[in-house]
């Protein structure tokens, strides 16, 4: 049987393990980086040159888009910061869908969907209206109960696995309790961290 030609959005490294692991019996991957709002940009840096480092280990090939629109994410986020997934999910699946349509790939998909920090029914349905859109199939994979195998994969080959989804708000997310309870040491007379 002729193997599907998949055009794969990759989030990061770490996250590309698995699905290469179990899709590349049926689909042949081609990798796309494309993650433009990674901040700061030497975060993004680490992540791009970690993906540089494991597709050239595992052979596999990855076009990548390393535009960064930092400021055009944050034109559109402000005042709606609560939207600011969709925008973020739906530029990545569009620049992805466009690229396959026109590089003649059987369908498109991303490894946002091997996550269990993101928004799976979201990612979902504008994958599905995006297909519709430049007619195209959107590839749906559900690996996500291998996710421990990815992260022991990772941590062998000493990848660079992020601490953070991506964006500045994300970031925050992430590190707000720290500064938090620096402020409360620092209210209670103590320097130490
Ligand atoms: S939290 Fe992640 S998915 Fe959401 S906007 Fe930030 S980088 Fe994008």
């Amino acid at each position: 049987l002729k193997k599907k030609e998949l055009l794969l959005h990759i989030c990061c490294a770490p996250c590309l393990i698995v699905p290469h692991l179990y899709l590349s019996d049926n689909f042949n991957i081609r990798g796309l980086w494309y993650n433009p709002n990674i901040h700061p940009l030497s975060e993004y840096l680490k992540r791009l040159e970690a993906l540089e480092k494991f597709s050239l280990d595992k052979n596999i090939e990855v076009i990548f888009q390393s535009e960064y629109a930092l400021f055009e994410f944050f034109q559109k986020c402000v005042f709606r910061e609560e939207q600011r997934c969709l925008f973020c999910y739906e530029q990545r699946l569009l620049k992805t869908a466009r690229i396959a349509k026109n590089g003649n790939f059987d369908c498109f998909s991303t490894t946002l969907l091997q996550s269990h920090q993101q928004d799976r029914p979201l990612i979902i349905q504008l994958g599905m209206d995006i297909a519709k859109k430049f007619d195209i199939e959107f590839f749906c994979y559900d690996l996500r109960s291998n996710w421990s195998e990815g992260v022991a994969i990772s941590k062998e080959t000493g990848l660079y696995r992020q601490q953070y989804c991506g964006c500045i708000y994300s970031e925050y997310d992430r590190y707000k309790q720290d500064l938090m309870k620096k402020k409360e040491l620092l209210r209670n007379g103590s320097n130490k961290i």
